[in-house]
């Protein structure tokens, strides 16, 4: 008999227990499932995977498969829905195991649930390769209400060990599958583990480590953040690895209130991360998980305007035009985009988080979800939401309007909203 290790957001051979434990079956199959439904629009219209993300995967998977070779065995690609493939493959009879590592938003842990009750005499196994805690070090049930109570709770507990690369892999089970095949890489950040090693390197190399904190909110600059968060979202590297890398750096050159913030903000993904796991479908839901309905809709118009950065505010243009450009954007851009669709433009919370699911490359449905419902008031967020001075914030990161410039960030000239016969305001005449 054999095992399946199905691969998610976990695409390394380094430091990844779930591979470890595959490591030790008699026979091996190594899937990766393109889910084709990422492909096709949402009720918001948007894409659950756009341009940069498929190409940032790709590369991240044609690096795993060289990584896999040496260590003797295939990576099989399948597209099409997830469940109906394994499905498919287990009803073979061929495997009486399956490995992921876990899984910590409700859409990728219902249908591993459902295939788990499909297949009751298999073993289907979760691995925690993805976070820095493992799952019986949290008290799920109990889960803390904020931030800061996630810290503190947990302040106790270690990180989960690092584990070495398996030295060799079982001999592999053949699959019906296509190869990997990746684009030409020309655009950054290049997906997969090699890259990320590299770039992890070359960020504590520069020293910016020791300035993280004072840096980490500028919309621009070079080394103003670690850039590790696309590697991270995609597993091409662990957060353990980060952590690692860090307190080396800690140790060798100096730990100072930055490079303890860096790890600080680890732990927020960290958070996300459980979160997401605790609260199931609320991660997605209008409500939060405060279960308070904002007082915002759907304007389709505005949120046009506001995805192809056409609103009246230059900062708001320049971001979104980064973003469709670069799939990327700064924690500090993020906010405060995402506080003009809730505040500004009274638009539903849910549209601005697809959207940015389609256009980031580190799309972390954890991250992104729990920090939308954070700034839309109906998350974690002790003081019910955040909503950002667009002028202020304008005048305080981008004074000499260089990041404007550099993204096209104009206002735009037409009115936010449009005026025609439907919005004509008909006074009933006295006659
Ligand atoms: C509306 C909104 C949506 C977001 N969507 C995502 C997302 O889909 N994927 C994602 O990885 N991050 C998301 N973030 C968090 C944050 O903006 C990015 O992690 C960060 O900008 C990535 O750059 P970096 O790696 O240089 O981060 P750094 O500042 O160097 O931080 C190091 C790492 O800490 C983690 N981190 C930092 N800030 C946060 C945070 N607020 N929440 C969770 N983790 C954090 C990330 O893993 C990051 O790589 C979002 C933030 C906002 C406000």
């Amino acid at each position: 008999m054999a095992t399946l290790y199905l691969l998610t957001d976990d695409l390394r051979v380094e430091d990844n227990p779930a591979l470890n434990l595959a490591a030790k079956a008699d026979r091996l199959a190594i899937l990766y499932c393109v889910d084709d439904s990422l492909f096709r629009t949402d009720r918001f219209g948007c894409r659950g995977m756009g341009r940069h993300r498929w190409r940032f995967l790709r590369e991240s998977l044609q690096d795993l498969n060289q990584s896999l070779a040496e260590l003797g065995q295939v990576l099989h690609l399948k597209e099409g829905d997830p469940r109906r493939i394994l499905t498919e493959i287990l009803n073979t009879g061929r495997f009486n195991q399956v490995i992921r590592t876990r899984g910590h938003d409700a859409r990728s842990n219902t249908w591993w649930r459902v295939l788990a009750a499909d297949f009751p005499s298999l073993d289907f196994v979760e691995v925690d390769s993805s976070t820095l805690y493992q799952q019986h070090q949290l008290e799920i049930e109990h889960f803390p209400q904020s931030f800061s109570a996630f810290r503190r709770a947990l302040q106790n507990q270690s990180f989960r060990q690092s584990v070495q690369a398996p030295c060799r892999l079982p001999a592999s089970v053949e699959l019906d599958s296509s190869l990997v095949t990746a684009p030409s890489k020309c655009e950054t950040p290049v997906g997969g583990s090699l890259a990320a090693s590299t770039h992890l390197e070359n960020y504590f190399r520069t020293g910016a480590a020791s300035t993280y904190k004072e840096t980490r909110n500028a919309l621009q600059g070079q080394h103003y953040s670690t850039g590790v968060s696309s590697y991270l979202a995609h597993g091409c590297i662990s957060p353990i690895q980060v952590y690692r890398r860090l307190s080396r750096y800690e140790e060798e050159i100096g730990r100072n209130e930055s490079t303890h913030w860096i790890l600080f903000e680890l732990l927020w993904r960290e958070f996300f991360r459980w979160y997401g796991e605790h609260h199931g479908d609320r991660l997605f839901d209008f409500s939060g998980i405060q279960g308070q309905r904002p007082l915002t809709s759907f304007y389709r118009e505005r949120f046009l305007k506001w995805s192809t950065g056409q609103t009246p505010w230059s900062l708001i243009n320049a971001a979104m035009h980064e973003l469709n450009e670069t799939g990327l954007l700064s924690n500090l851009a993020r906010q405060i985009v995402a506080s003009c669709l809730v505040n500004e433009l009274g638009v539903d919370w849910r549209c601005g988080a697809s959207y940015f699911a389609e256009q980031l490359i580190d799309y972390d449905a954890c991250s992104n979800w729990g920090n939308w419902q954070y700034i839309a008031g109906v998350g974690a967020d002790p003081r019910g939401g955040r909503h950002f001075n667009i002028e202020k914030q304008t005048e305080m990161f981008d004074p000499d309007g260089s990041y404007r410039s550099r993204w096209s960030g104009e206002p735009a000239t037409a009115p936010l909203d449009s005026l025609d016969y439907y919005d004509w305001p008909v006074e009933q005449q006295a006659t």
